[in-house]
């Protein structure tokens, strides 16, 4: 189970060139809506949004180009964005730094439901391709960094009961996720999964090839 904190706290990510960023704004677990999905409908208990978990889908695999993606599905009004008011202020980072700082500079912020109301041009930045009927995913328009995930119509057994948005989980800064408690609590479309990519998961991977394999450090 997840063991977010209970009082109000917030995460923050961006996309890998820091052109994009966003602030997830948590409020206190008492002001959190119940997200009514089909992890609650197997008599786990009440569950509140933020909810975090695996995607095993095929379309999210391809979408994120990720083995397994990850999501943190929120209410729309908890996620604020901003782009760089002028592009030329904002070189692309060096190295493979997990640091998306963005240094200052004027910034334009969107509400996330910009996403859904005004999808294709969203101040240059930010990208959103229409993947299937009233479905949108965001990527950076710099670098490419896929950000979000918004159905208009649900998905399959899920009832929301407030307009969510779904962030690409990995794209949280490193000491977001990081956090104490900040854990996915369930796998989703585990029948769409990768089989060996979920033995690794469950079992580790020496199911790959008998043993384990070598780790180094760089
Ligand atoms: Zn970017």
């Amino acid at each position: 189970m997840s063991q977010l904190p209970l009082e109000k706290f917030t995460l923050n990510g961006g996309c890998y060139c820091s052109a994009v960023r966003y602030k997830i704004s948590i409020p206190s677990y008492q002001e959190r809506p119940v997200r009514d999905t089909k992890e609650q409908n197997e008599n786990r208990g009440e569950l509140r949004f933020p909810s975090i978990s695996f995607d095993h889908c095929n379309d999210c695999r391809k979408a994120t180009g990720t083995l397994v993606a990850s999501w943190i599905i929120c209410p729309q009004s908890w996620v604020k964005w901003s782009v760089p008011a002028s592009n030329s202020q904002f070189p692309i980072p060096t190295g493979c730094s997990e640091s998306t700082d963005t240094k200052g500079g004027e910034r334009v912020e969107i509400a996330s439901e910009m996403f859904v109301k005004r999808p294709t041009s969203l101040v240059g930045f930010v990208t959103a391709f229409n993947s299937s009927p009233e479905t949108w995913r965001t990527f950076c328009t710099r670098c490419g960094t896929n950000l979000s995930f918004v159905c208009l119509t649900g998905r399959g057994g899920d009832q929301s009961t407030v307009p969510e948005i779904d962030v690409n989980f990995g794209s949280l800064d490193r000491e977001s996720l990081e956090r104490q408690g900040v854990r996915p609590s369930a796998h989703f479309y585990c029948k769409y999964g990768i089989d060996w990519v979920q033995k690794v998961l469950w079992e580790g991977d020496s199911s790959i090839g008998g043993q384990t394999l070598p780790q180094y450090p760089e």
